[in-house]
């Protein structure tokens, strides 16, 4: 977490009305300079005697210092009595933020190019003090520093308001400071000074005009500085990335995974770090703790990370749970199926030889819990079941509270794919009576290719024991080296992805965790089935059995060209996924990762521009 927050005043944190950039426009073209309003603003973020010098220049008036200081003088006599006209106001939420921002443990100075003269009556009247001033024990906020002009030889975009503030607060290291402010000289200090550098679009400067100083963060208001991960206790160092130089993706992945990242989840990969360490142990120990808060578990649970994809962790469970058969320990596996992963959770049975059956139910509808239970009512051989929690297949999500009743009642070890819907659909794994769920990295976490991870019973766990035919697949014995390792690793970790990883699960949390996240996949996928739907295009799974994760639609014509479209499309930006099913042709649009209700707008328009039925 940042240690310490530097934020600007006039245009980032007060509203004084532009009566700053009024007083210095009238200051300069009493000298018989014009200002434009474009180097009005360019320059307004240094200090005002550097300011009027150049503006009066640029104004076509040649500059002397004489002027500039008593111009300077004409300002401040200017400013302070339209202040005392009209007080200044603090910019929605400025004061809460600041407020929050302390409450975290985070200190907060502003910066100035006003001078004292001006930043004393300014605060008053808002308020605010700094910390150890007379006036502070009635002020409605206590800042930790408050910096001018004054106190610095130069002002932005040199670094010194931020390093003073920094001397000022005890702050040390830069790369725990965040920076904001409304001007692109402000970023530019920010950045100099080695912080995390934002914008904020309340001064009047555009988002474009701001990119161009390379901020890491564009924010519509300062209210928005406590969701940024940077300001969460729980984030770890890894937040305080620098997602500048991290190039934009080429198109929007509008697939179920791998899926379309933030820059700072990707930022988060670029350094190497070793696989055994206590840093790195740590890490993994507080991503294993992550998992089983957003699984809701608690002690009688744990998790286990797995390197692969997500098949590797299925066939780690299947294999570890149900493999070496024998006399006292025989094992068959109910897999309930409607469509290509289900099907596959049989496929590793077979390989692996164990004992299994499936039920197909094809691949449009639901699986039917009731079927199950006639099939275990006639058939007493069955130990485990599974099922794929959503189908990725279709989109369809199964009946997952009805599946785990039916194993409890039959006394059953209850297997759940859940690997494209956990982060992204709330659940309560201790609750539903879940003993293995398996999802994997790339997925709803929005999280990079590389591991797979099962949360599990640990008295379910304490049974695979010795079970596996696999040595790298094998669970129980991955579960023992974390636990036993605190963290450790059995063999080489994916280190980058386990780190970007790290930086997703913050971000799910800033984001408002899984439910808030569960609300923009339904918006994602309710925007695009009705776009869709004007454009000619339906699902083919019934609205009640959809998922807000991945959406199949039916080809619109039967001489639909898949192939000329998705080329059309990538062509705009976006890469939509093929079809699985073999009853229907369908193609896929996934609406999970880092995709918004505007960016499915912006697919809608261009597959209408496309559309050749
Ligand atoms: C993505 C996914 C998997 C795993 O696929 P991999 O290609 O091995 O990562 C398994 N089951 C479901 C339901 C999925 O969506």
């Amino acid at each position: 977490m940042i240690e310490l927050a530097v934020l600007d005043m006039a245009g980032t944190t007060v509203d004084d009305g532009g009566r700053v950039y009024d007083a210095l426009r009238q200051a300069v073209e009493e000298t018989g300079a014009t200002v434009a309003q474009k180097d009005l603003q360019d320059w307004m973020g240094t200090d005002k005697v550097t300011a009027i010098i150049n503006l009066m220049q640029l104004g076509g008036v040649e500059p002397t210092d004489e002027a500039a200081q008593k111009q300077f003088l004409r300002f401040k006599q200017i400013l302070s009595e339209s202040y005392r006209a009209h007080p200044p106001i603090e910019i929605g939420g400025a004061a809460a933020m600041l407020r929050e921002l302390q409450s975290r443990g985070i200190k907060v100075a502003l910066t100035t190019g006003f001078d004292r003269d001006v930043v004393s009556p300014l605060l008053a009247s808002l308020g605010w003090a700094v910390v150890g001033q007379e006036d502070a024990e009635q002020a409605v906020i206590v800042l930790d520093a408050v910096v001018t002009t004054d106190d610095v030889s130069a002002g932005r975009p040199a670094p010194y308001l931020v390093q003073r503030a920094m001397e000022r607060t005890g702050t040390v290291d830069a790369h725990r400071v965040l920076v904001a402010g409304d001007t692109v000289v402000d970023v530019m200090a920010g950045r100099n000074a080695g912080a995390i550098s934002c914008a904020v679009l309340t001064g009047g400067a555009t988002r474009d005009v701001l990119r161009n100083a390379s901020p890491h963060h564009i924010l519509e208001s300062v209210a928005e500085i406590p969701n940024l991960p940077a300001t969460r206790p729980e984030c770890s160092g890894t937040c305080n990335v620098d997602a500048t130089f991290v190039p934009d993706n080429d198109y929007l992945l509008l697939t179920p995974g791998p899926l379309s990242t933030t820059k700072t989840v990707r930022a988060a990969m670029l350094r190497d770090w070793c696989t055994w360490d206590a840093d790195y142990k740590q890490l993994t120990e507080s991503v294993r703790s992550d998992l089983l808060a957003l699984a809701q578990c608690g002690d009688d649970h744990s998790v286990i990370l797995m390197q692969g994809s997500g098949t590797f962790a299925v066939e780690s469970v299947i294999g570890s749970t149900l493999g070496m058969a024998d006399q006292q320990r025989p094992g068959k596996l109910l897999v309930l199926a409607n469509g290509a992963y289900g099907r596959r959770i049989a496929q590793i049975a077979a390989h692996l030889r164990i004992a299994h059956e499936i039920i197909d139910f094809g691949d449009l509808t639901p699986v039917n819990i009731e079927t199950a239970r006639q099939k275990l009512a006639e058939d007493h051989s069955f130990t485990h079941a599974a099922m794929v929690h959503c189908e990725t297949t279709t989109g369809v999500l199964n009946p997952l509270r009805e599946f785990c009743a039916m194993t409890r009642e039959h006394d059953l070890t209850c297997i759940v794919d859940a690997m494209s819907s956990f982060g992204g659909v709330p659940m309560n794994v201790a609750d539903l009576g879940i003993d293995f769920l398996i999802s994997s990295a790339n997925k709803c976490i929005q999280g990079v290719p590389g591991f797979g991870f099962v949360i599990a019973r640990r008295d379910a766990l304490e049974n695979t024991a010795g079970r596996s035919t696999s040595l790298s697949l094998d669970l129980y014995d991955q579960w023992q080296g974390l636990e036993n390792g605190h963290g450790k690793w059995r063999f080489t970790s994916p280190t980058h992805v386990v780190h970007s990883f790290a930086q997703a699960l913050v971000e799910l949390t800033a984001e408002g965790g899984v439910e808030v996240r569960h609300e923009r996949y339904r918006s994602n996928q309710q925007r695009l089935i009705k776009r869709f739907h004007d454009a000619g295009l339906d699902a083919v799974i019934a609205p009640e059995a959809q998922s807000p994760i991945i959406t199949a639609f039916g080809y619109p014509t039967p001489d639909f060209d898949f192939a000329a479209f998705y080329e059309d499309l990538k062509q705009e930006g976006f890469v939509i996924y093929p079809g699985k099913v073999s009853e229907v042709d369908t193609f896929r649009i996934g609406t999970i990762g880092e995709v918004y209700p505007d960016d499915v707008d912006r697919l809608a328009d261009a597959v209408v521009a496309h559309r050749k039925w």
